[in-house]
Order: C-alpha cells, then structure tokens, then sequence
C-alpha cells in the first residue's frame, strides 16, 4: 500500500457532502453512511485498521488469480477498495445519492441484504464474463485486469433504482428512458474513456437485472431479509440504540416513480446535474463537475462523456481538458452549498390521491362478465399506477420546528390514502386542510380527521369558502355544531376558518384562491402557492383567473378523460388547450378516471416535448413532487 502518498485531502468535501445530504432527510438512512464510513476507512487506514486490512495488492479484482487460490477476500474485498481520492469521492457520492433513495423507500433492513446480494452477484458474474472470454480465446480481462471499486455495485443499484422509473432521464446529452439509462452509460464511457473495467460494470448492470429478477418472481421479504432480520434480533440492543441515533425506520416502495426518478431535484439557489449528481450553484450552466449542460445537454467544451463511475485519473484529465480544473472553486461551492442548505430546505408536494371521484379499480369494471377494463384489470395489481384514489396533495413545509404539513381535501378515500402514504412518507401531524369544494370526493374524509385530533393533535384547521362550509353544516352537522354531540363522544375537533377569494396565510405559506367553474354555475377553488397552481376540479376557467396563473411553474390540473371533457371536469384535449393559454412550465395531470392508462397516456403526452416543448405528464398516487417557491 502506498502510504507515502498524502492521501484524504478530498475526504473533507465527502464529508461535506454527505453531512449536508443527511441533514435535510427527516429520517437518516443508516446502512448508506455506514457503508460510506467503512469505504472511507479502508481507504484511508487509521493505524489500528492498517495493522488488519490486507493491502491493495492483496485485493485486486483479477479472475486468474481469484480462481486460482479460490480467493475469496480479493473477490470481496475489492468492491471496497479505491486508487485515490476522487476514485472514492466520485463513488461514494454516488452511492449517497442513489442510497439514501433506495434505503429510503426499501427500509434498511431489506436494503442491506441488497447491497450484500448486489456486492456478490456483480462480482460473481463479471467474474463468470471473463473466465468465458476465454473461449474466445480473449485473456486480457481474465489475466492482466486488476480492478477495485464500488462502480459495479453502484451500476447495479443505478438499474434497480430506476427500474420502476416511467421517466426520460439525460444520458450525456441523449435522452432514454431511465430504465435503459445504465446501458447507455455503459456504452457511452466505453467509447470515450478507455481503461475503465468494462467487464465490472457490465456485471454491475447484469447483476441488478437479476436481482430484478429473482425479487419479481419470489414475492414476500427477500431471503436476506430473514438472516439479517434474525441477526439482528440477536444484536438488538446495540442495533437500537444505533439505529435510535437515525430513527431507524422501515418504509416500502410504493407507486416507486420519485424512487428512481430521474428529475433534478431543485434547491433553490442549487441546480442538480443530471449527469453527475453534483449540486451546481445558480450562477453556473454547466456542472462544475463534469461539464454537462443545465438543461441535460452536453457542454460545448466537453463534448466527452462523463459519469460518477469514472476514476481518479479519468475526472481529472477531462476537468484539465475543459478548463475546470478549480478544486478551490468546488470546495467553494460546497462551502456555499451547505450554508445555503442550512438556510433553506425543499418543500415537497405528495400526491396522496390523483383519481376521480369513483376511485380506479372501478367494482364494476372487475366484475363485468363480458367485457374486460383494461385499465382497472392492471389497477388491481398493487403499486400499479393506474390504482387512483380521489385527488387530494398533501404539502410539506420544512420549517426550523419540524415540517408542517398541509392538506388539500379529505375525499371519501382519504383513510385509506393516508394508511398508505403517511407511514411511507414518515408523516404525522396534519397542520391544515384546505378545501376545494364540497363534493363527497373532496369532503368525505373530514370525519376520519378524529384519530389525528383524538391521538395526535388537539384539532386541525379547516380553510373553506363560505358556500362550502354551508354544505358541511348540513352533511357533517356533528362536526361543525358540536353542542350536538354527545359528551364523551370522541370525533374530530375541526376548527373552520372561511376563506375569501383572496390570498390567504396557512402556517407562514401565501395561498390564493383560483376560483374556477367546476360544472354549470358550480364554484370550485384551485390553489395557487409559489410557482405551484393546483386546480383538481375544473370545467372552465373563468378570465379574471388567468392573470393568477401566470409565471407557474408546476402546473397541476384535472383531466378526465382522453377523448372529451365533462360537464363538469375537463377532458385531456381541453386540459391540453389550457397548458398551452396557460404557459406552466412543467405540468401533471390529475383526476383521471378509468380510461386513462397510466403508460399509454404518458407516452403520447411525451412526444409534446419534442414536437411542441411541452412537458405534460399525468401524476399518480404517492407522486412526491420537490418544488421551488
Ligand atoms: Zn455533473
Ligand atoms: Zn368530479
Ligand atoms: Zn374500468
Ligand atoms: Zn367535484
């Protein structure tokens, strides 16, 4: 081992990094910085691990030798091994970016016996891609490749990751669907960066595929899951209060599409390269790291491809070629980055219901003798997108006392999206309500408010138009006049403020009221907060409404059907008709009934980015959207 070398001078930026990554997540993955910890370790070996850690050479990823004395520390070992610090800076933020995704959606328990399962199956197949190299009579990868790193595993993780993507995602510049987008990188660093272990990351990708695989076809927890679930019971006192320190929480995958997506998640002040994950300050359009445009493109100076796998020698050459070679204008940025974080965090918005008002599958459509729905078939299937409850958006505030949380309508569903969306999201408290109108699929769940106002809170706030709170007075009377109720009886302590058609304040967030026609001389409110307008139900927008959507940057809006609009909803064509008056940049469809499916929808909606630059795409429940105020 080279000890003479000075090594660990970049490790004060992964630290950086990863202390700013961790303190924005309410709930703090452990099994990713633990596996970022021991790969900083074993690179920089402390006195008492360098006693203990074989050395480099020891480890090498070589096949001859691995098959030869059956080796199996060099076929372990060498996932966590790295050749410098921008080798294990480069890597390890890649394994904080799509780890903290992939810990946080699977739980941790379940995670870890993916990464030990991905550790060995990348290793074993690229070992099994060179050994039949042979019998083409190709050597070269079985005898003279010496390689370590965590880029096959973190190849790996990158298809599973985006596996359950519907996404496009940027690929050096070329667009492909997320899912496709390890193969294209694969490719792509092959053809421009020469010496990178061609082998290892294809067995990265192939070893995730079949972990796909082998998850898809044994339904139930993952046989890992057993042993480490056992182990773990074993060493729980020590494991709890661990894992205490991090809120150790277990989650699943659900809907999955912020899970592996793809868009840039946005800190305002911040841009996320799209190549690299890096986090870019404002004042740039090309990442400070690789050189990729803003907007996804490839930069004009490095018309090379570049990915967060590439090696030491690799990022540094291409950073000298294009003329970024500034450490100190990136531990500036991050200097920056991290203050900024500090200041400001990203408020989210969840899509906790995106149907109509029936909800999607439709009872009928499952027991119709004749005909078979499409649409409601696949609904069926958990974690289908087509599964819709009525539209509701829960917003999330990040506030220095904890988030604050704000819900747009409780429907008829809303127990049954909240079961599903507030223990996977980590959501407790609801901070306000706020109502579009009084239909069922908008109201109907107010009474189910009495577990947060009897367990967790003393009462949640209701902000309603006056004609609305009319309605309530007559279908949820016991709510409104609570002289009425029996003493003793435990039901929601619901405090109603009348909202005007004027902007309002909701713990420290502006909202204005969009007041729509929802149906013939029916009113209903869509909501205005930042860049962000949310109209669920709409036939028609009336004229003095326009000016109150302009500059939008997030526009979410109803949309029935394919074909025609409703009397009282609008239809795709005419949702359609209004993106293009209204100008948002960014729009997602909601209130879908059952004859819009998912996929084939969002596949025509895609081509509008191409043929006329619009991004339209429909949402789904469980959509966690990151926005910009
Ligand atoms: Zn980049
Ligand atoms: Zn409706
Ligand atoms: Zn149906
Ligand atoms: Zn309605």
């Amino acid at each position: 081992m080279d000890r003479g070398r000075r090594r660990g001078g970049m490790i004060p930026l992964l630290a950086l990094h990863a202390l700013s990554e961790y303190w924005r997540l309410d709930r703090k993955p452990p099994v990713t910085a633990g596996l970022i910890a021991a790969n900083t370790l074993i690179y920089l070996r402390p006195g008492y691990l360098d006693r203990i850690l074989p050395t480099l050479n020891e480890v090498w990823f070589n096949p001859h030798l691995i098959l030869k004395h059956k080796d199996l520390k060099r076929f372990i070992l060498s996932a966590f091994y790295h050749i410098g610090d921008s080798h294990l800076v480069y890597n390890m933020l890649s394994l904080l970016w799509k780890g903290i995704q992939l810990e946080s959606s699977m739980g941790s328990v379940e995670y870890t016996s993916m990464i030990a399962t991905l550790v060995g199956m990348s290793q074993g197949i690229t070992l099994l891609l060179a050994k039949s190299l042979l019998l083409f009579n190709y050597e070269r990868a079985y005898y003279n490749e010496y390689a370590v790193g965590f880029s096959g595993v973190l190849f790996a993780m990158k298809v599973v990751l985006y596996s359950q993507s519907d996404n496009y995602t940027y690929v050096h510049g070329i667009m492909v669907p997320s899912r496709y987008a390890a193969w294209a990188e694969l490719i792509l660093i092959q053809m421009f960066v020469p010496g990178v272990s061609f082998l290892g990351h294809l067995g990265g990708i192939l070893a995730g595929l079949l972990y796909l695989q082998l998850r898809s076809s044994y339904s139930g927890p993952h046989p890992f899951t057993r042993i480490i679930r056992g182990l773990t019971s074993i060493l729980r006192w020590p494991l709890q209060s661990l894992l205490g320190m991090f809120r150790f929480t277990r989650r699943r995958i659900y809907g999955g599409g912020t899970v592996g997506g793809s868009r840039p998640r946005h800190i305002s002040g911040v841009w996320r390269c799209q190549a690299c994950t890096f986090d870019n300050s404002d004042w740039l359009s090309v990442c400070e790291m690789c050189g990729t445009h803003r907007d996804g493109g490839l930069s004009t100076i490095d018309a090379l491809s570049l990915s967060n796998d590439l090696t030491l020698d690799e990022l540094r050459q291409r950073r000298v070629q294009s003329g970024f070679s500034k450490l100190p204008c990136i531990l500036f940025q991050l200097v920056m980055k991290v203050g900024h974080k500090l200041l400001s965090s990203s408020l989210k918005s969840f899509f906790w219901g995106t149907g109509t008002s029936e909800g999607i599958p439709r009872v009928s459509c499952l027991t119709d003798p004749i005909k078979k729905c499409p649409v409601c078939s696949k609904a069926v299937e958990p974690g289908n997108k087509n599964r819709r409850l009525n539209t509701s958006l829960l917003i999330r505030v990040p506030r220095q006392s904890g988030n604050c949380n704000i819900l747009i309508d409780a429907g008829k569903f809303f127990y049954h999206s909240a079961l599903k969306w507030f223990p996977t999201y980590g959501i407790r408290t609801i901070d306000a309500v706020i109502i579009t109108h009084s239909h069922a699929d908008a109201i109907g769940g107010l009474d189910d408010l009495r577990d947060w106002t009897n367990n967790v809170q003393p009462n949640v706030p209701i902000y309603t138009a006056e004609r609305d709170f009319e309605v309530m007075k007559k279908t949820h009377y016991y709510l409104v006049d609570t002289s009425s109720i029996i003493p003793g009886a435990a039901v929601s302590d619901l405090q109603f403020n009348i909202i005007h058609e004027k902007p309002f304040i909701v713990n420290d967030l502006q909202f204005t009221p969009l007041p729509v026609w929802h149906g013939r001389n029916y009113r209903s409110l869509g909501f205005r907060f930042g860049k962000i307008c949310y109209i669920s139900d709409v036939s028609e927008i009336p004229e003095e409404t326009y000016p109150l959507l302009e500059d939008c940057e997030l526009l979410i809006m109803d949309a029935l059907r394919p074909d025609r609009s409703s009397s009282t909803h609008f239809g795709l064509p005419k949702a359609l008709e209004e993106v293009r008056k209204i100008q948002p940049k960014r729009t997602l469809f909601t209130g879908m009934m059952h004859l819009m499916d998912h996929d084939t929808v969002n596949e025509g909606l895609i081509k509008l980015k191409e043929t006329e630059g619009l991004d339209v795409q429909l949402s789904y429940d469980g959509l966690c959207v990151p926005v910009n105020l």
